[in-house]
């Protein structure tokens, strides 16, 4: 015993001493592939690495490029064979290292970019990698913005679709190799669609294409585009293949009280979430107590809108899949922290479940889940539309016709020369079934 004892401290002295004394014995890592996610106003570089960095970096400019050494990196990686796609990275390619040991790289730009810098852990399915966002100082035209503060009348609704995770975050994965943020954003566009021909409503994307945005910034995104509604489009996933079925959630009321606390504290943001109210409220001491009130005001109407708006998409989506929880759910998601957007996030199914994985490979069954999300959300509209918007104009102008013998509901859509779907929808019907004596809405469009 003394022996083996002994044996393990000699080997354990001539391994230190040997890491100590030949620097070749260190750990030596490796650069496995590199991605390029390119979006409207940053673009993001990643290299996929064997193991933690060890980097430093320079910017340079005329041209302007950026400068990164990896200490103890294997040489033999061809960066010619990597896609770069976008419009800002011009090249990437290999230059005189600082250390022998070491790479270094230089990524070639078309205009000046800032960069951010940082190391990321392994996750699912990615392993070491060193992400570098290079934020463009001419980001692409952003999509025509209306100000809902300025005397428009019969303005659009606006609802913000954001797609769930994107670029190097996958979200969850089936077990057959689903990325969650395919089908989120296969969704989310075909919805985008069906919103677009709405007359009187529109869609702003958040996330348009395959690159990643920081959940606190989507709500932000939706805001700066002046958003009635902030949808964001996920599927769930679980560690046993058994639960399956849609669920919606909205902001929990706990979190509500700490996010308002939070935006409180944040006094530049008030401006920005107030609109003109902000400029009313020249009095310091009274401001605080003001803001709050008025903040106070538009979170109830925006928790309110949230869970009705969820339960219209629960009573739709239930025709088309299983419900895993048939009442909204109040959850604590940074998605979801708007105090002044209706936000709610629509967990479409389970992609750890084989069969629901399978359906949301499926066009036509992504098409449906879009097509009740739409429904929900415009009936939901319909009912109470936004001040201002064409849809309130609308309801303002509605007629009314009582059903007298001999009637039927195509009949009426050719008398008021209107869809029998616009009749169904404003009287929240589900069959075409009248009957006499009924006092129905009729819409004007
Ligand atoms: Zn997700």
């Amino acid at each position: 015993m003394m022996g083996l004892k002994r044996y393990h401290i000699v080997v354990f002295l001539f391994m230190g001493s040997v890491l100590l004394s030949h620097p070749i014995f260190a750990k030596i890592n490796r650069v496995d592939s590199l991605r390029v996610w390119p979006s409207p106003t940053s673009t993001r570089v990643v290299f996929d690495l064997a193991a933690e960095p060890e980097y430093t970096y320079f910017p340079l400019t005329n041209p302007e490029r950026l400068v990164i050494d990896f200490d103890n990196t294997d040489k033999k990686v061809d960066f010619s064979q990597f896609d770069i796609s976008g419009d800002l990275i011009k090249n990437i390619r290999h230059s005189t290292p600082k250390h022998d040991d070491g790479i270094r790289v230089v990524i070639e730009l078309n205009r000046k970019a800032k960069p951010e810098i940082f190391a990321m852990p392994p996750t699912e399915p990615y392993g070491d990698r060193l992400v570098i966002d290079l934020i463009d100082s001419r980001p692409a035209a952003p999509q025509v913005v209306l100000d809902r503060t300025q005397n428009q009348r019969d303005r659009d609704i606006i609802v913000a679709i954001d797609a769930g995770h994107g670029g190097e975050d996958p979200g969850s994965i089936g077990p057959s190799g689903t990325y969650e943020k395919n089908i989120t954003l296969s969704i989310s566009r075909k919805l985008e669609t069906l919103i677009n021909a709405e007359p009187g409503m529109r869609a702003v994307m958040i996330r348009t294409a395959d690159y990643y945005i920081h959940p606190n910034r989507r709500p932000e995104l939706a805001r700066e585009h002046k958003a009635d509604l902030l949808i964001s489009v996920h599927a769930d996933a679980f560690h046993s293949p058994q639960p399956r079925g849609a669920s919606v959630w909205v902001l929990s009321m706990r979190r509500a009280d700490n996010e308002l606390g939070r935006w409180m504290e944040n006094t530049e943001r008030h401006s920005v979430l107030l609109g003109g109210a902000a400029e009313v409220i020249t009095d310091k001491a009274s401001e605080r107590y003001l803001t709050e009130t008025i903040l106070g005001l538009s979170m109830d109407y925006s928790m309110a809108t949230s869970y009705d708006v969820s339960e219209s998409i629960l009573r739709e989506l239930k025709k088309v899949t299983k419900l895993h929880k048939r009442a909204p759910q109040a959850a604590s998601l940074a998605v979801l922290t708007s105090p002044d957007i209706p936000s709610i996030l629509v967990e479409v199914g389970f992609i750890s479940n084989p069969q629901e994985e399978k359906n949301l490979n499926w066009a036509k069954y992504r098409q449906d889940l879009a097509e009740s999300l739409f429904t929900a959300v415009s009936h939901f509209f319909r009912k109470t539309p936004p001040e201002g918007t064409l849809w309130a104009s609308q309801r303002a102008e509605q007629r009314t016709h009582k059903v007298r013998s001999g009637e039927s509901l195509s009949l009426l859509a050719q008398r008021y020369n209107v869809k029998v779907s616009s009749i169904k929808q404003a009287n929240n019907m589900t069959s075409d079934m009248v009957r006499i004596g009924q006092v129905l809405t009729i819409p004007r469009i």
